[in-house]
């Protein structure tokens, strides 16, 4: 976690093996402007921080930025508290006949945003659909 730099959050995402590397995390969204080469520099940078020099024999660098996400993003005039939608009443209802339901974390009522959202989601979902 830090509060300086683009990586606001960031974790170990190695596999169990251990013999396949990533990190993976988040970067605070007011460096969306800057092009992907100043991003990765300035994430590269922060991490040679901790990390030192082998940060240089990285083997990729994957990014998305959200707000170029047509299907994810819509542009806003104030600043969005993030996760204050979490678990609205209106992704509880059934929409189009009960033919359209809205699942996923971020629906959910308990822990929303975390695995286990999604698995409270999942089972409300079961009962939307069984009911
Ligand atoms: C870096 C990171 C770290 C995290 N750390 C934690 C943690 O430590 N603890 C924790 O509890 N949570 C953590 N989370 C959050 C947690 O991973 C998510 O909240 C959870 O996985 C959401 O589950 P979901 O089923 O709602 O959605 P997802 O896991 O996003 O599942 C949605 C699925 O739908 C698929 N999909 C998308 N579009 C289509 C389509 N058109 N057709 C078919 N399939 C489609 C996607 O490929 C995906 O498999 C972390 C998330 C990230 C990104």
């Amino acid at each position: 976690m830090s509060h300086v730099g683009p990586i606001q959050e960031m974790y170990d995402h190695s596999n169990y093996e251990n013999n396949f590397f990533v990190l993976m995390g988040f970067l605070n969204g007011t460096y969306y402007a800057l092009s992907k080469k100043e991003r990765r520099d300035l994430v590269l940078t922060q991490l040679k921080k901790y990390y030192g020099s082998i940060v240089d024999e990285y083997d990729g660098y994957f990014e998305v930025v959200w707000r170029n996400e047509p299907c994810t993003y819509q542009a806003y005039q104030k600043h969005i508290v993030p996760h204050q939608n979490n678990g609205h009443q209106l992704y509880q209802a059934a929409y189009m006949d009960g033919r359209l339901i809205i699942a996923g974390s971020e629906t959910s009522t308990q822990f929303p945003g975390y695995m286990e959202g999604a698995v409270s989601s999942a089972l409300s979902v079961t009962d939307l659909i069984i009911s």
